[in-house]
């Protein structure tokens, strides 16, 4: 199916009934499969044969929505995960151990943040963040003998920062890693970062994709580009004990890496989703061609409405010529960039709260991307335990307020804002 448009994938990819068959993607809601022969059951887990035999490694429900995702990023290959923090630490996992280093845009989000910061050196990991604005000398520099890959976010959640994805792409391929991409808040209708040499692309499904709510996931896509033969990743060239000595850039081929992220660590690891949540994505699939425009759509107009308030100091969003990434956003996200918005209210903190509190339609929320207009005040909840001067520090002013806009009628969401700022 792979030569549809984008809106195409979205709808139709990944499940083709047959004659008779269910028109809608089934859920499998099954556990184990049954086969007539032992043999044949030894050939499956030989890897000699195709099949599924057991859930926690793979489900045909599963197996549909990762199709359809590996579509829409151009990728050979897809895995799905119980959260956007499974895939993200799968991923990492997959190519590094104890001993090894990996080199990370600063502005991620907070839970990759802590992941790589804090759990991952407990597992002998190490992490060095730069500045995702450094040059490509500087990306290189921040690199050592034990890296192993490169990683960071298209579109920064919350900073909305924007990756230069190919200045990334350089350094990591400079010294024979690949680089890795949250493409989370971008969405593949927005960005394919493979085009500009991402290698790997990972995404908490729980935003845009799910985009309703309803459904906590993430997703592994493998490029298939990357040479792993090259030394400096044996895990994937050499024979996997674990395996009955598999090598998976011979048995794989292309497909080495998120093979080897399901049969070894997703055996392991076990962070699979059901197949119900599988069912719920691809839902949410069907229609993410129509409302990540209408998003980015209500996002700008709201975005270009607080720039001309009085009562508001700035705003930060990619799609504005004002943001210091419009020219970036422009080059990567030329459809657009995503729904959220940040923005500081004259009055600080108490002024913040007042508007928050003063909102009818959208909702005091923690959580972004979905078709509902929500809001969140750092300062008093996810940092609520810094000091001001800390959050001044921490780039999450007191004043800052996060607003995720949703689907709803633009005027509406105008309206709301309007009467929620004159309570201030
Ligand atoms: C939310 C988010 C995650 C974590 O995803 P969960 O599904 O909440 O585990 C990772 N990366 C980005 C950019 C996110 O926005």
């Amino acid at each position: 199916m792979s030569n549809f448009k984008v809106s195409t994938l979205c709808v139709q990819e990944g499940y083709t009934p047959k004659n008779g068959e269910p028109r809608v993607l089934p859920i499998y809601q099954s556990t184990t499969y049954k086969y007539d022969s032992s043999e044949t059951v030894g050939k499956l887990f030989d890897l000699q044969e195709d099949g599924f035999f057991y859930s926690r490694i793979a489900n045909p429900t599963l197996d549909a929505v990762e199709k359809k995702i590996a579509a829409l990023e151009g990728g050979v290959g897809a895995m799905l995960t119980s959260s956007g923090q499974a895939a993200v630490m799968i991923s990492v996992l997959n190519i590094c151990e104890a001993g090894d280093h990996i080199v990370s845009s600063s502005t991620i989000y907070g839970g990759t943040t802590n992941l790589f910061g804090v759990t991952l050196k407990k597992f002998g990991i190490d992490v060095t963040f730069v500045n995702p604005d450094s040059s490509v000398e500087e990306l290189m520099a921040a690199a050592n003998e034990h890296t192993k890959l490169f990683y960071a976010e298209t579109l920064a959640n919350p900073s909305l920062v924007v990756t230069d994805i190919e200045k990334f792409a350089k350094a990591a391929h400079s010294k024979n890693v690949p680089l890795i991409i949250d493409n989370t808040f971008a969405t593949p209708l927005n960005c394919r970062p493979f085009e500009f040499g991402a290698d790997i692309v990972v995404h908490s499904t729980s935003k845009y994709m799910d985009g309703h709510a309803v459904a906590l996931g993430g997703v592994i896509v493998d490029s298939g580009k990357f040479n792993w033969n090259n030394g400096k990743f044996p895990a994937l060239c050499t024979p996997d004990d674990s395996y009955h000595g598999v090598v998976y850039t011979e048995h794989f081929k292309e497909a080495a890496y998120i093979s080897k992220a399901r049969v070894q660590l997703m055996r392991d690891l076990g962070a699979i989703p059901s197949a119900n949540t599988a069912f719920l994505l691809n839902l949410g699939l069907e229609t993410l061609h129509l409302r990540v425009p209408r998003h980015c759509e209500n996002a700008m107009a709201v975005a270009k409405w607080l720039e001309e308030n009085e009562k508001i100091t700035w705003v930060n969003y990619p799609g504005l010529p004002s943001s210091p990434y419009h020219t970036l956003a422009k080059k990567y996200m030329p459809n657009g960039t995503c729904g959220v918005v940040s923005f500081g209210v004259k009055g600080g903190r108490e002024a913040a709260m007042k508007f928050m509190d003063s909102l009818k339609l959208a909702a005091i929320v923690v959580h972004v991307a979905d078709a509902r207009t929500s809001v969140l005040h750092p300062a008093s909840t996810t940092h609520r335990q810094l000091t001001d001067e800390q959050l001044v520090e921490a780039g999450v002013g007191p004043d800052l307020i996060r607003m995720s806009i949703g689907i709803e009628d633009i005027e509406d969401i105008l309206a709301d804002i309007k009467q929620a700022l004159e309570q201030i």
